[in-house]
């Protein structure tokens, strides 16, 4: 038997770990397993857990007001060491690029478990954009023992910067899975979210597109200029508008007061998955700065106007399913205007994998231990 710390940091951990927790709950005589939220995104991430019916067993208390990237650091190292001491894992799991992953594998490390990296090998190639996400990955594939590549492009990166190649697994994404099997649920049951979000819908005729910005490199001048095409997008093509608000202050206090009282902009909450689900599938286009909306966009057959100026995800933008815009007010409305009239996607692809990478992952790790 051996034992496996998860670590989640924000909401898009909870979504791709929680295939990963089923997987390893379902081969529970090989596997005792310690799910630790680390309190990055309380809220949204006990509404993931919920949704996929998943209980932490503990749950750090880091997050203070204003606290610097570094202070941040420290309390999750320190924090981290303890669960790793009182539970003594032979396994410590992270996902991504947070601080929460880099944290646990370097407590991890130090503490002399495994690493297992969950979406391993993006890049963007530019140290500090997105920041402090490029570096954090970096960082990880330096301390980790098996690396999960989502894409053989992914892979490429880690052989490229000498992870040897019996290290690296390519198993595609786990968003995939959640998202296959989050559609599943939505269908078959009624959840508030969901119905939620049809309700606020249902004052307006127009058919919408779904936004959202959270990026710390979008804050300040940027989010003013995503802001002014927003305004633009809903005053030109006869769409409304609807953006879940990212709950950072630096992005939800420009939003409320820039777009707040704008005909057809709706500003809504966080919405739960489930909500959010729905909105994907209904929706005409994505405008976005999210990774992780990129990835299931491409699965679910929706375009995106990427607002970014670079990619880690490069796939998605060669398939045809996504347009990189930037902040640039002119090419995002522009892009807008020209995939509105197109009304048609290329085909869904499984560019991001095919909905079993948990279990691959599983699969490997039971080889290994
Ligand atoms: N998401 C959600 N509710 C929202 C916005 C996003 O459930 O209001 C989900 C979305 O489906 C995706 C993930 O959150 O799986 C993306 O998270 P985010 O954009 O915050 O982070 P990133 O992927 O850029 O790291």
């Amino acid at each position: 038997m051996k034992k496996i710390l998860i670590l989640i940091g924000t909401r898009p951990e909870a979504i791709k770990l929680a295939p990963l927790i089923k997987a390893f709950k379902a081969k529970k005589e090989s596997f005792q397993i310690r799910v630790c939220t680390s309190g990055q995104h309380i809220e949204m991430v006990t509404q993931v857990l919920s949704f996929f019916e998943i209980k932490e067993d503990s749950r750090l208390e880091t997050m203070k007001e204003g606290q610097s990237l570094t202070a941040l650091s420290t309390f999750l190292l320190s924090e981290i060491e303890t669960e790793l001491i009182h539970f003594n894992p032979d396994l410590v799991v992270v996902q991504g690029d947070t601080h929460t992953a880099l944290a646990g594998a370097m407590a991890g490390f130090y503490h002399g478990a495994k690493i297992c990296h969950v979406e391993a090998g993006l890049r963007t190639f530019q140290n500090r954009d997105p920041f402090p996400e490029e570096m954090n990955r970096r960082l990880i594939s330096q301390l980790a023992d098996w690396h999960f590549a989502p894409t053989t492009r992914a892979r490429a990166n880690l052989l490229h910067e000498g992870i040897p190649e019996k290290k690296i697994v390519l198993t595609g994404n786990t968003i995939i899975d959640a998202l296959n099997k989050g559609m599943h649920k939505i269908e078959k049951k009624q959840y508030p979210s969901v119905e939620k979000v049809k309700k606020i819908l249902s004052h307006s005729t127009r058919p919408f597109i779904l936004a959202t910005v959270h990026r710390r490199e979008n804050q300040g001048e940027k989010l003013v200029k995503i802001c002014q095409a927003f305004r633009e997008v809903a005053e030109t093509f006869g769409v409304s508008l609807i953006i879940p608000v990212h709950p950072n202050p630096e992005i939800a206090g420009p939003l409320r007061a820039i777009l707040g009282t704008t005909p057809n902009i709706i500003l809504i909450d966080p919405v739960p998955y489930p909500g959010f689900l729905w909105l994907m599938k209904n929706c005409m286009l994505i405008l976005t700065d999210s990774g992780g909306i990129q990835e299931e966009a491409t699965a679910i057959g929706k375009n995106v106007i990427l607002l970014r100026e670079t990619s880690e995800r490069n796939e998605a933008i060669e398939s045809g399913f996504v347009f990189k815009a930037g902040t640039d007010v002119e090419k995002i409305v522009r892009l807008t205007g020209t995939l509105l009239e197109k009304q048609s996607v290329p085909g869904i692809k499984n560019i991001f994998g095919s909905g079993d990478a948990a279990i691959q992952i599983v699969t490997f790790l039971k080889k290994q231990l």
